[in-house]
């Protein structure tokens, strides 16, 4: 098996993965959750409405009107918002309004309540029978036209796509009270090596405490997913074999494991995938995290990310977050990449490298620093990061001033 590109495995990753099934949720449960079908609009707002408080009018009537010359017109009905009026407005005539209500039949326009003598501003006043206006308004001033925003037919939100707080909002608008989303992928996650602990645990010599599982789950359910948490598996064989079936046995769509897909001795995550599945790949020539196994087993997508603990922080961001955004239904998976200008000069073995890295505006241009030693167990260096540097395959060097794509985090 040769060495991939991250690309090449990227794109491995991604020809693998298929959305999982939709579901129909109440829309209180949509925030996060990614759409499943087109939405199409009706005509957003309504109803020709009121954009302030005042009096609906005939523009045609104001024509003389300014402050010198008010013009006293007679008030035949009061419309608050969330009420309607089944009235017709004639010339001469006036309607107290609300933001929001329905402009009257007959009226098109408004005359904000500051230019008329009723602009006392209290609330629970009764309309008044006449009201003096001291402004002329234009046809359509100060009127919200049905279908303005949006007209009816329009697709305005697309399959694949993530809800955020407006997104939920701009449904509520449409009525739209449950939809049809992905249901959330179920992602199996377990750790491996004799050496771990869980964090409740006190330490013996040689021992560390588990962190992937910690950083990995909080990345898992970030993305969206569902964390089924497997623990932590011993170097043996059965025992990793134990935990997958576990997996297999709760319907994960994805398993992750961190840890044991090198080549040391006891690394057998990769044998018992291998002798219960299939290996696709299980190197990348990448930087942290060479180390990256990408497989099946027993019918569940596997990857196998390195054990240490910034590497498996990488894999993750380069190639669990692919998979899990094609499992999710997502229609493309964003990040915000940017070019930036180095503030050190840097090395790197020709494997292309994603380091941590601080982005920060100076004089006008993004300007990027590593945040310390590289070393692949420095989870410090990535809590300090704002962002990964990305330096391509085949660069050995990069001087104070080169151009670099980053990823901010
Ligand atoms: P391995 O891939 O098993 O050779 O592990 C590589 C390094 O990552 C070793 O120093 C492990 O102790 C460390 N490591 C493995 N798994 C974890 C984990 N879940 N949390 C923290 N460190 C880990
Ligand atoms: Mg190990």
């Amino acid at each position: 098996m040769n060495l991939l590109s991250v690309h090449e495995a990227q794109e491995r990753i991604l020809s693998q993965f298929k959305p999982v099934e939709a579901e129909t949720l109440p829309l209180t449960a949509c925030a996060g959750r990614v759409l499943a079908a087109d939405i199409i609009s009706s005509d957003l707002p309504p109803f020709d409405n009121s954009s302030v408080d005042g009096f609906a009018v005939i523009a045609n009537d104001m024509l003389s009107a300014g402050s010198a010359f008010p013009l006293t017109l007679s008030v035949v009905a009061d419309i608050p918002a969330g009420s309607s009026s089944d009235i017709t407005l004639l010339h001469g005539q006036a309607a107290r309004i609300m933001t929001g209500a329905p402009i009257p039949s007959g009226a098109d326009a408004v005359i904000m309540v500051e230019d008329t003598d009723f602009n006392n501003g209290r609330a629970g006043t009764t309309a008044p029978e006449t009201v003096k206006v001291f402004k002329s308004v234009r046809a359509d001033e100060n009127v919200r036209k049905r279908g303005m925003d949006i007209k009816t037919g329009r697709k305005i939100l697309f399959t694949g796509t993530q809800l955020r707080a407006q997104d939920v909002g701009l449904l509520a608008m449409l009525g739209v009270a449950n939809l049809p989303v992905y249901r959330k992928p179920r992602v199996a996650l377990l750790s491996s090596g004799d050496e771990l602990m869980p964090v409740e645990f006190r330490l013996m010599q040689g021992q560390i405490h588990d962190s992937n599982s910690y950083t990995l789950s909080v990345l898992i359910a970030d993305a969206g997913c569902e964390v089924l948490t497997l623990g932590i598996a011993p170097d043996k064989k059965d025992a990793i074999q134990f935990l997958f079936d576990q997996a297999v046995g709760v319907n994960a769509d994805l398993i992750i494991s961190s840890a044991g897909v090198s080549v040391g001795a006891l690394d057998y995550v990769k044998e018992v995938v291998e002798s219960n599945g299939k290996l696709d790949f299980w190197r990348v020539n990448m930087r942290p995290g060479k180390p990256l196994a990408f497989g099946e087993y027993r019918g569940v997508p596997f990857i196998g990310l390195p054990g240490n603990p910034v590497s498996a922080f990488v894999g993750f961001e380069v190639f669990v977050k692919l998979a899990i955004g094609q499992l999710a239904g997502l229609r493309t998976v964003t990040r915000l990449k940017v070019k930036v200008s180095l503030a050190e000069a840097l090395e790197s073995d020709g494997r292309e490298s994603y380091l941590r890295a601080i982005v920060e505006e100076r004089d006008g241009v993004l300007s990027a620093k590593l945040t310390g030693h590289q070393g692949s167990g420095n989870l410090l260096s990535l809590v300090q990061a704002n962002a990964l540097l990305i330096v391509p395959a085949g660069v050995k060097s990069l001087a104070v001033g080169d151009q670099a794509e980053a990823w901010m985090l």
